[in-house]
């Protein structure tokens, strides 16, 4: 925070350095040099480093009144920190840990989390090599939490506070109960045991953003929560940003981040991307990404409007890793020439995803319905938001509800109220039916009957809905509703099998083959006007097998609706678009992005796995990428934001036209309005 009182800019640049270091390990930070430290974070480009004021270990890395400095620490390591990036022109955030507190939860065992049964990763196994959990529940706690914090702001003045680790535990400690008691909950109901704690988390934010606020208005202010919660907006009032914690190779994979930063750039707040540096995840010691696989993450970062974060965990000695900085460099001086075509930058869209996960809030973080969609959609190549209910739905010419998003009350009217002023509805599985999934909820012409008696059954497309669509019944795993339609029109048919497979009759290694002749009980796809709907849950079929059949199903539906996208690039399935608009500076700004994520590795790392590790070790370059991208107007100019050279294009039909010569890794197109 400068001494004019205004928030602190926040950067595109950033480093975020754990340092969670054993009372065992001996000679704590050593080896600082000031002066090292800040000439390693400046060759690998970086302008914002998120240093440590306390770890999950307990210890404080200063002097403190408050905290208990690392027994084996010898001087003022996060104040040295601090001074050393004031002189560079680095920005310092402050790092406070807050449910992981290694001795406190040693020293004051009743303010752990308790759980009611055994569970996997139960904070309660007291051998176990592994945080253990405190409960919020506990006011001394909190309250030793605050003066630190106060503490922090006037040693330190940092440019901005990140608290880490306010997760949700199903916690029946005796405060818990008693507070479940009070309230009318069930201790004994996971769903209220959630709730409780979910409230404590949102109490937490409060208290602790009141408690900022009143020592310093506009200190930038984190909670870490591990994903941002889709349909809760309430969560963020005592946030100044976001940061999207998303380590491709550490459990979430490389759709998450999109997913997550196509929802967050709805909200309006400035965020960041956070990925690691770690060939896994946190905590890993020697571990190292590809130079190429930071450059992809980093670029997909703030071609999404993101700003950036790599994760480091700094060797106890306090030496950073020289080697470390290396592999972020060309990563980040790839981010700094782009930040002038990035800053303010908003996304174009014209398809949204009403998020299941934040239509049903609470029932899960990782709803597979949304990842099913999403991924179609950023596989072929159309710009899209993810939205919850609160969101203008007008804004979109297209709105995706997957899978199991029934209407009732407010958000009914909502749906009937877009779709009678012109808006287009994709609808599959339970979507759009009421609640009671008798009826439809919007004005579709079809019958409900149901759930379909075949699993699997078959799917026989009109001809020419896709032309990658394949001209013959092709399976479907998962269970789909009888909807026949009534007056609407079929784009796709169903096939029963000969039989179900079970004991009593089996054909061949998988399921019974399909009847030649066509379900006569209910159909696969219809379509009333504006209105699509699949009876499959095709999305999470999508998420579930990757048969690219589903998704060629989907891109003839958004065909028909839409026919001209207001971008179309020419990309193999891996390759990814954003489109964006700097307002004021009256440019349109095309990302094109490309490199192809492998499975290797049968075990991941992280609390979202076990998923198989995706790693991008080299990437290969594109060629004669064709790209045309809507315009009211013809455009002053248009050229290679890396190069500033001009390329070749028209306008005609109300396209810019050019092509791409060479994509590696990341393009960026500026065209500039007229
Ligand atoms: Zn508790």
């Amino acid at each position: 925070m400068d001494s004019a009182g205004m928030q602190s800019e926040l950067r595109y640049r950033q480093i975020h350095l754990d340092f969670h270091t054993s009372e065992h390990i001996t000679d704590v930070g050593a080896r600082f040099d000031a002066e090292q430290f800040a000439a390693t974070l400046k060759r690998g480009n970086v302008n914002s480093v998120t240093v440590f004021a306390r770890c999950h270990h307990g210890w404080a890395y200063y002097p403190s009144r408050v905290c208990k400095p690392h027994p084996h620490l010898k001087r003022n390591l996060t104040g040295e920190m601090v001074a050393a990036c004031r002189k560079h022109d680095i920005n310092v955030p402050v790092y406070i840990t807050v449910q992981w507190d290694e001795r406190m939860a040693r020293e004051n065992p009743g303010w752990r989390v308790m759980h009611a049964e055994q569970e996997a990763g139960s904070s309660l196994y007291q051998l176990k090599a592994q945080w253990h959990t405190l409960c919020l529940s506990n006011q001394p706690y909190i309250e030793y939490l605050k003066a630190q914090t106060k503490e922090v702001i006037e040693l330190f003045a940092p440019d901005g506070l990140f608290f880490d680790i306010l997760l949700l535990w199903r916690c029946v400690c005796p405060n818990c109960v008693a507070r479940m008691q009070a309230a009318g909950r069930n201790p004994d109901s996971e769903k209220d045991q959630l709730a409780n704690h979910r409230e404590l988390v949102l109490k937490f934010y409060e208290e602790m953003g009141e408690c900022v606020k009143s020592v310093a208005p506009e200190m930038r202010i984190f909670f870490n929560s591990g994903h941002v919660y889709k349909g809760e907006r309430e969560r963020w009032k005592y946030f100044s940003h976001l940061e999207l914690e998303s380590l491709p190779t550490g459990g979430w994979g490389y759709d998450h981040f999109p997913v997550s930063a196509r929802y967050a750039n709805t909200l309006g707040m400035e965020y960041v991307g956070m990925t690691g540096k770690f060939h896994t995840s946190w905590g890993e010691f020697g571990g190292y990404k590809r130079p190429v696989a930071l450059e992809y993450e980093c670029a997909l970062m703030v071609a999404l409007g993101a700003r950036c974060s790599i994760g480091d965990q700094m060797h106890p000695c306090g030496e950073l890793e020289e080697a470390t900085y290396e592999t972020i460099a060309p990563a980040y001086a790839r981010v700094a020439a782009l930040e002038p075509y990035v800053k303010g930058a908003r996304p174009v869209s014209e398809v949204a995803i009403l998020s299941s996960e934040a239509v049903h809030r609470g029932r899960g973080a990782h709803e597979e319905q949304d990842c099913g969609a999403a991924r179609m959609l950023l596989e072929m190549q159309v710009m899209f938001d993810v939205i919850d209910a609160e969101e203008e739905f007008g804004k979109y010419k297209v709105v995706i509800l997957p899978d199991d998003i029934t209407l009732e009350g407010a958000l009914a009217e909502k749906v009937n109220a877009y779709v009678s002023g012109g808006g287009k509805l994709v609808m599959s599985g339970a979507s759009g039916m009421r609640p009671d999934m008798g009826g439809f909820a919007v004005p579709l012409r079809a019958e409900v009957k149901g759930m379909s008696e075949w699993q699997p059954d078959y799917v026989e497309a009109a001809v020419g809905l896709d032309e990658d669509l394949v001209e013959a019944p092709f399976v479907m795993n998962h269970r789909a509703h009888k909807v026949k339609a009534r007056g609407a029109e079929v784009l796709a048919w169903v096939h029963a099998p000969y039989f179900n497979r079970s004991w009593e009759h089996f054909c061949s290694h998988q399921h019974a083959p399909y009847r030649r002749e066509r379900c006569s009980e209910y159909d696969a796809l219809i379509q009333d006007g504006g209105i699509v709907y699949f009876s499959h849950p095709i999305f999470m079929a999508y998420y579930d097998k990757g048969q690219p059949l589903y998704k060629y199903l989907v891109r003839g539906v958004l065909r028909r609706l839409l026919p001209q996208w207001n971008v179309e690039v020419n990309l193999p399935s891996s390759g990814r678009i954003s489109l964006m608009r700097q307002a004021a500076e009256r440019r349109t700004l095309l990302h094109v992005l490309y490199a192809q994520p492998q499975l290797r590795g049968e075990r991941g790392f992280g609390w979202m796995a076990p998923q198989k590790m995706e790693i991008i070790e080299d990437t290969v370059p594109l060629y004669g990428v064709p790209c045309a991208v809507k315009m009211e107007e013809k455009p002053k100019r248009v050229y290679a934001a890396a190069s500033g050279k001009e390329r070749a294009w028209v306008y005609t039909d109300g396209y810019v036209r050019f092509e791409l010569e060479r994509v590696k890794i990341h393009e960026l197109t500026v065209i500039e309005e007229a």
